[in-house]
């Protein structure tokens, strides 16, 4: 077929000069044309194919090129270049190789993956903690299922005293190219998985893996002032990497959950309390509770409902330290239900006295009063 060579120039149609980038862009021109995916059961474009594929295979090696220059056909061992069983997949990949080396993790850097081992995988944990845990923060025991480094071989994946080999599949090489419909792209080789090794007698206890599943249980020192969203990263407490490759890392994920008596709001912690109806008009101390315990709070004469009191340095800590949080309790005048006749005759007694004062007693009703008259004033106008 090949019995009168074609000049590798001529094929890709380019100048012996030409660089590079040229012989690349004129092989990958070629290459999409006459692709046997593109032209099924036509012979002439196979045949071209299969020549780019050689002209490009010696061009683009700068010492075969050299050796090409200087003697010709003769000058390079092209033979399998366009032998039975279709086109070399080889430099086909280099071609697209700038196109689609993102795409596929690339695998230009063989040399550098070799030493590569895999690492193991981050975990995620959820872990649930009550308001009060997270206002003091807590240890807590975890348990949970993942790989860990096996401890026959120490985590080698190789039995005692075996050594690695050269990994069949690649060669050594770390990876394999695989044909995908119009591309050949390169993949990380599956046997070794990079590595261009292979273990001759694995390990029987974790079958080579150099790890093993196992259930595991870890204490979490869980700081004060996390809230639901905090993450804690433990390095190297996630999966365990293959044949002694690192641990990946475990993440813990907090969940803080609702408490009947606070609401958190950044730092500040937000409550509530009810006060009797004479306490806010007299002054005088209630209870209100703090995460740490109960505390008494002066309520000062004439409180009006709703009004919120501060208590500096009460709130949750700052995770990123520096400052504390306040306590925010809004107190609420309760109106008191179910009452006697007698406190109805009483209560009525009282507010014909109130009413008797006037705006002298009730400044905020009067004021809303000659605002409702002053707008239906001006709106009737
Ligand atoms: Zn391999
Ligand atoms: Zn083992």
């Amino acid at each position: 077929m090949a019995a009168s060579k074609r000049d590798y120039y001529e094929v890709l149609g380019i100048a012996k000069n030409a660089s590079e980038a040229d012989i690349k862009k004129a092989y990958r021109r070629m290459a999409m044309k006459y692709h046997p995916d593109k032209n099924a059961g036509d012979k002439a474009a196979e045949e071209k194919f299969k020549e780019a594929n050689e002209a490009n295979e010696v061009l683009s090696d700068p010492q075969k090129r050299a050796a090409y220059d200087q003697f010709g056909h003769a000058g390079v061992n092209a033979g399998a270049g366009g032998g039975p069983g279709g086109f070399q997949q080889g430099n086909f990949t280099d071609a697209f190789g700038d196109i689609f080396g993102d795409l596929f993790g690339g695998g230009r850097n063989r040399q550098a993956r070799q030493e590569q081992h895999q690492r193991g995988s981050d975990l995620r944990y959820e872990i649930e903690i009550s308001f009060e845990e997270a206002f003091h923060g807590v240890s807590k025991t975890i348990k949970f299922s993942a790989f860990s480094s096996c401890e026959p071989c120490n985590g080698s994946g190789a039995q005692k005293g075996s050594s690695k080999i050269k990994c069949h599949t690649c060669h050594g090489h770390g990876a394999v190219r695989i044909q995908q419909g119009f591309f050949a792209i390169q993949q990380t080789c599956p046997t070794c998985r990079g590595t261009g090794q292979v273990i001759k007698d694995p390990c029987t206890h974790c079958r080579g893996e150099g790890r093993v599943h196992k259930s595991r249980e870890l204490v979490v020192k869980i700081p004060a002032g996390v809230d639901t969203g905090s993450r804690i990263r433990l390095a190297g407490e996630g999966d365990a990497g293959e044949a002694g490759g690192p641990a990946g890392d475990l993440y813990i994920d907090i969940r803080v959950e609702e408490s009947a008596l606070f609401k958190r709001e950044g730092n500040d912690i937000h409550c509530e309390a009810p006060i009797q109806f004479a306490t806010a008009c007299l002054g005088g101390e209630i209870e209100i509770p703090t995460i740490d315990g109960r505390v008494k709070l002066k309520i000062p004469a004439e409180t009006q409902s709703g009004k919120t009191f501060r208590l500096r340095g009460k709130g949750f800590k700052s995770l990123r330290g520096g400052g504390t949080g306040d306590l925010l309790c809004q107190v609420n005048v309760e109106t008191p239900v179910n009452l006697t006749e007698a406190q109805k005759k009483l209560l009525k007694e009282f507010n014909t006295l109130i009413d008797e004062g006037g705006k002298k007693h009730s400044p905020r009703a009067s004021n809303w009063f000659d605002s409702v008259k002053r707008f239906f004033g001006s709106v009737q106008k």
